[in-house]
């Protein structure tokens, strides 16, 4: 019925550092979100995994944590884990295993700023391929007839895993004319037709970026569903100048993993700070949302961290889950939050804790759409 339809259930994923404070804050908001016929009901599963715990226990990602959230979870929320600066033997990346176990095929990763704060005006969605490319890890070390070290790299581009990612842009570009339907046209930054741009450098690699092109492209041109949405392309190098002259020219933007790593985070820093950027791992049956900076040692335990990365994470996890509006309603608070301006954490100019943005984004009142 459409009552249980509506009940869901989100592992929450702590794991290390400021990820203990601020996937509590995230929550708090989902918490406080008004309760309508159509809003989720949400039951929350804390569930183990990290550095921390693979030093405790000798297993970064508990085969218990990957069984409930197959089992019982829609969707998780993963906090950040600490890389040690150098090799340990027996670990290896729980996000990375993550990725892998529950076939997250995408990075999404929106950068936006707040209508009129007077910082650049950005509302771009990046959409990284997240299982190929040069993350194949496939390295080898030869010796040349001088003796000396030649070091080669394999990259991987598929036509399979490429039009899965060029059917995530055009699917969330239209997810995006729709969200945009909830928000004010006032702090509408992004006015036309939906668009996507392909990121590529076919003209150098034509065989590997070429087939992502053909295979990008040939999405939009087989499917009468993304008619309605406007295609264009960029090569990566004048993505970069462009996306830092010009950023309201991009909506979506869909890139091979590499590419996509560098320029999400070039994008972040055109709105401050890291611990504002959410993002999310998307695959066709799960969805785990994560805020792009990492543990953040340094500030650990200290109330210091910004939750919002956090916070627009739960944004994006429940969009994902199809709650456009309650999605909305989350970025709009945070968005209010921010263009006040009076409560904000260190990283963007301020002097409030945590708890205290995370309770302003979670006031009563703060305006909904
Ligand atoms: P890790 O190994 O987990 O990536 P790191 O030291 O690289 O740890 P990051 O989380 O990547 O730390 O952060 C880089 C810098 O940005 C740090 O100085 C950190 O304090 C700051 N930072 C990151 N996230 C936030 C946040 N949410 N709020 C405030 N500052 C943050
Ligand atoms: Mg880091």
């Amino acid at each position: 019925t459409a009552v249980q339809s509506n009940k869901v259930t989100i592992g929450l994923i702590p794991a290390d550092g400021i990820g203990r404070e601020v996937i509590p804050a995230a929550r708090q908001v989902l918490e406080s979100l008004p309760k309508s016929e159509s809003s989720p009901r949400f039951d929350f599963i804390h569930l183990d995994a990290g550095f921390e715990h693979f030093q405790k226990h000798g297993v970064a990602l508990p085969d218990e944590t990957l069984a409930r959230l197959r089992g019982e979870c829609q969707g998780a929320l993963f906090g950040a884990v600490s890389s040690p600066s150098h090799r340990v033997a027996g670990y290896s990346s729980p996000i990375v295993a993550l990725r892998k176990h529950l076939d997250l095929y995408a990075n999404v990763r929106p950068v936006t700023s707040v209508a009129g704060d007077g910082q650049k005006q950005l509302d771009m969605l990046i959409i990284r391929e997240n299982t190929e490319c040069l993350y194949i890890k496939q390295e080898r070390i030869e010796t040349d007839a001088n003796g000396l070290k030649v070091a080669y790299a394999d990259r991987k581009i598929s036509e399979y895993a490429s039009r899965r990612a060029g059917q995530m842009a055009f699917n969330m570009a239209l997810m995006r004319d729709k969200l945009r339907a909830n928000t004010p046209a006032s702090q509408r930054l992004w006015q036309g037709k939906p668009k996507v741009t392909i990121v590529h450098k076919s003209n150098v690699l034509s065989v590997t970026d070429g087939l992502w092109r053909e295979t990008v492209r040939s999405v939009k041109e087989n499917n009468p569903a993304f008619a309605g949405v406007d295609m264009d392309e960029q090569l990566v190098d004048s993505m970069v100048y462009r996306m830092f002259r010009e950023p309201e020219a991009f909506d979506v933007v869909v890139a091979p993993n590499l590419y996509g790593d560098i320029i999400s985070d070039g994008a972040a820093a055109l709105v401050g700070s890291l611990g504002l950027v959410p993002s999310a791992n998307v695959g066709d049956n799960f969805v785990v949302g994560e805020p792009v900076h990492g543990s953040a040692p340094d500030i650990a335990g200290q109330q210091k961290a910004n939750p919002i990365a956090a916070i627009r994470s739960a944004g994006l996890l429940l969009e994902h889950m199809g709650y456009s509006a309650d999605a909305a309603r989350i970025y709009q608070a945070v968005d209010s939050v921010l263009r006040e301006g009076q409560i904000k954490t260190p990283d963007i100019g301020g002097k409030s804790t945590t708890q205290e943005v995370t309770d302003a984004v979670c006031k009563p009142g703060t305006p909904s759409p």
